[in-house]
Order: C-alpha cells, then sequence, then structure tokens
C-alpha cells in the first residue's frame, strides 16, 4: 500500500531530510480530503446548527447529523443517538466519569482499571472515586504486556461497577481482550468502557459484537482534526445518565427555577460544538472506509514483523511489551541510551518518534522503566521508514561510542 501522496505533510522536509513519521500514536496525519472538507464547510455551509430557520443553519445541521451517522455506522451502533460527539477520547471518558459515575457509584463500590490505561482513563476515574468513595482496584499486566485474565475474572466481585480498559495500548501495542472483558464484567454486573483511542486506525470495531456500554475513540487518531472524537453509549444508559455540562442546545426548557433537558445525545452536547471538526471527521472516516480497515490491518501488521526483526538485530535494543496480539506499536529501550535521547538524535534524521511514559506512568513504574521510545504505524508508513529508523538507531549507538563507524 503506498498512499503517501494523499498526506501533503509527507511532502516535507525536517532538518533537511525527508519527514519520517511514526509517531502515529500520539496523532495522525491528515490526508487532503478531510483538510478539504474542514476548508469546504468554512467556504460554503458555515452557519450555527440546530438553531436557525435559514437554509445555511439547516445545511450544516444536515451535514452534522450526516457525520453522527457515519460515526454510528463506522462503530456499528444500533442508533445514531448512541453516538455524541466529544473533542475526543479525554472528553468522553470525563463525561461517562462525571455523569454515570458520579450518580451511580458510593463509598465502596469498586472501579475496575486495566493496568494498560492511559492517565485519561485513570485520573478521570480517581476523581470521581475521591467524590464518591468508591475504591479503585487494578488488573495486573504481564511481563509480556498482557492483561492477566486470570487475575481480572478474580478481582471481579458484587462490589465491582464499572470496569475501564483500552482496546489496544498506546505505550505497548497490546491488543485486550476486550469481548473477553466485557462479558466478565456483564456476568459479574459492572458496566464496562473500552477506550478505543489505539483501535478504531488499525481494525474494524463492532459495539454490538463487543457488547461494550461505552465504547469511546478520538478523530485526530483516525486521520480527522484534533478536537473531536465520539461516546458510544448503550442508550439506555445514556438516556438514564444527567447531562454534565449545561448551556445552550441541550435544554428543552429554561427558567429560572427549573430547566428541563433535550434528550439523547443533544443533552451531552451542550455549546456550539466544533462543527467543522465533525464535518471533517466524517471524512477522515469516508477515507478510511475507501482504503479498508482489513487493507491498513494487514499492511501495518507487515510492517509490525518487518520492524520487530530489523530492530531486534540492534545489539542492546529490548522490546517492552510483547503480547502475542499487537497493533501498530513497537516499544523499546536501547542499553545505555536514554529514550529521549534516541528520540532527539532521530529527530535530526527527519524521523519522528515519541519517547517518554506515553501517557501511562503506573505501566512504566511496572515495568521499572522512565519511559521507553515508541514507533507507531499508519496505513501511510512504508518499508523505507522503517529503514531510516533502524539506521538512525544505528546512528545513534555509534554518537554514544557504542558501535564503529560502517
Ligand atoms: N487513550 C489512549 C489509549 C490514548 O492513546 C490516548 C492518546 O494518546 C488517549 C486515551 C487520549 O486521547 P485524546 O488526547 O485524544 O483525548
Amino acid at each position: 500500500m503506498n498512499r503517501q501522496a494523499d498526506f501533503p505533510i509527507l511532502g516535507r522536509q525536517v532538518h533537511g531530510r525527508r519527514l519520517v513519521y511514526l509517531d502515529n500514536g500520539a496523532t495522525t496525519q491528515k490526508p487532503q480530503a478531510v483538510i478539504d472538507a474542514e476548508a469546504r464547510y468554512y467556504r460554503e455551509s458555515n452557519a450555527n446548527i440546530h438553531r436557525g430557520v435559514h437554509w445555511l443553519s439547516q445545511h450544516s445541521t444536515d451535514l452534522y447529523d450526516r457525520s453522527r451517522e457515519r460515526v454510528r455506522g463506522f462503530l456499528n451502533a444500533r442508533h445514531a443517538e448512541e453516538i455524541v460527539f466529544t473533542r475526543g477520547t479525554t472528553e468522553a471518558i470525563n463525561l461517562v466519569a462525571a455523569s454515570w459515575g458520579r450518580n451511580n457509584l458510593k463509598a465502596g463500590d469498586e472501579i475496575l482499571l486495566s493496568g494498560l490505561e492511559h492517565h485519561s482513563n485513570i485520573v478521570p476515574w480517581q476523581m470521581v472515586a475521591g467524590q464518591t468513595g468508591a475504591v479503585i482496584r487494578v488488573i495486573p499486566v504481564t511481563d509480556d504486556g498482557e492483561l492477566d485474565m486470570r487475575a481480572y475474572a478474580g478481582l471481579l466481585n458484587e462490589r465491582t461497577r464499572f470496569v475501564g480498559a483500552c482496546h489496544v495500548s498506546n505505550a505497548l501495542g497490546t491488543i485486550n481482550p476486550v469481548a473477553d472483558i466485557v462479558r466478565l464484567a456483564h456476568e459479574a454486573g459492572a458496566v464496562v468502557l473500552i477506550d478505543g483511542a489505539q483501535a478504531v486506525a488499525h481494525q474494524t470495531v463492532d459495539v454490538q459484537a463487543l457488547g461494550c456500554d461505552f465504547y469511546a475513540f478520538s478523530g485526530h487518531k483516525l486521520y480527522g482534526p484534533t478536537g473531536t472524537g465520539a461516546l458510544y453509549g448503550r442508550k439506555a444508559l445514556l438516556d438514564a445518565m444527567p447531562p454534565w455540562q449545561g448551556g445552550g442546545d441541550m435544554i428543552h426548557t429554561v427558567s429560572f427555577e427549573r430547566s428541563t433537558y433535550a434528550e439523547t445525545p443533544q443533552k451531552f452536547e451542550a455549546g456550539t460544538p466544533n462543527i467543522a471538526g465533525a464535518i471533517a471527521l466524517d471524512a477522515a472516516i469516508a477515507y478510511v472506509q475507501e482504503v479498508g480497515l482489513e487493507h491498513i490491518a494487514a499492511h501495518e501488521d507487515a510492517l509490525l514483523q518487518y520492524a520487530g526483526a530489523a530492530l531486534a538485530g540492534i545489539p542492546g535494543l529490548r522490546f517492552i511489551g510483547q503480547a502475542r496480539e499487537r497493533a501498530a506499536i513497537a516499544s523499546f529501550v536501547v542499553d545505555g541510551i536514554h529514550p529521549h535521547d534516541l528520540g532527539t538524535i532521530l529527530d535530526m534524521e527527519g524521523v519522528a518518534i515519541r519517547a517518554g511514559h506515553h501517557c501511562a506512568m503506573p505501566l512504566m513504574t511496572r515495568f521499572g522503566l522512565p519511559g521507553t521510545a515508541r514507533a507507531s504505524f499508519a496505513l501511510y508508513n512504508t518499508f523505507e521508514d522503517i529503514d531510516t529508523l533502524v539506521a538512525g538507531l544505528h546512528k545513534a549507538r555509534r554518537l554514544f561510542g557504542m558501535e564503529q563507524s560502517a
């Protein structure tokens, strides 16, 4: 697969070198179709939604609703009302924590989080735990970077009210057995949220097949704009949840004595949303669907295999996380070179990787590391990109006096 030409930024140089962008776990680059969709919206369709009697407002509302329907189909949700637009995964999880969590958790209840979580699926729950007296428990991670499913089953009990787990770990690439996680949680009577931030760009997601109660993702990791994303929630749950932010667009009636609220999902979308972003997200998902997630997954799998073999040839390089099921991420350390130094040296070669704790400090602590170097792949990456990464790592070893010049 060679789709580099669809992404204008990939034609630029960094430090005089061809840009090799391997930081896709942080955010993906945008295809021309997405850039055009956002510009076209402002050029031809800009008006506030749900408010105007005029044509342009109705047109803008139609485009916004079409995007919601696109997300519904993308996740295979049953109803468009089950899709709430958010600023991204973080806001989606905060919505669930603030609305469902604060109103359903009480002292002594248990919140069970996987040990692989990004801070955005930890901190909101700590805040709710502080407010309600609920207790956080953690599903341990094995040396290979997999969730210990036996320990998980043992941790579930009648006090477990909520389970939160990522679909794919942003730090290690581990693909979690989410259908099993959901089934066991439901058997224990708990509500489950799956953080799909690192999954939706790499594999087909079917929320009905997974059976989860909530599923969150960010548009910017899916070739779409920053500040976009969505929360899927089962309709019965969303209907029973109170709004978490008040303002325009989320109400039915308002008086100074009391207000009544709009239906799901409007009651969770207070204020003017990122309309242009939602419309560009529609274009991003259309782009991914046109390329085909099965082709993307196969291509990224080939890249991961190739990178695995090539990186393994670098003396002193150790992979962190060797789960049997992994997606598009190679996380590693190199003896004697701090990940930040690796990142800086690679940057001078035009190679963008992520170095650090990846917003997963508890997971880094689990592995006794301050951080790792992470190369994360997208549909536009090539084998040549990986060759450039490997050459840069050899150069780093030479600069640190660990290798002779060739
Ligand atoms: N969850 C995971 C697994 C992530 O990788 C990220 C971002 O890196 C997030 C949540 C937070 O996403 P955002 O910053 O787009 O809200």
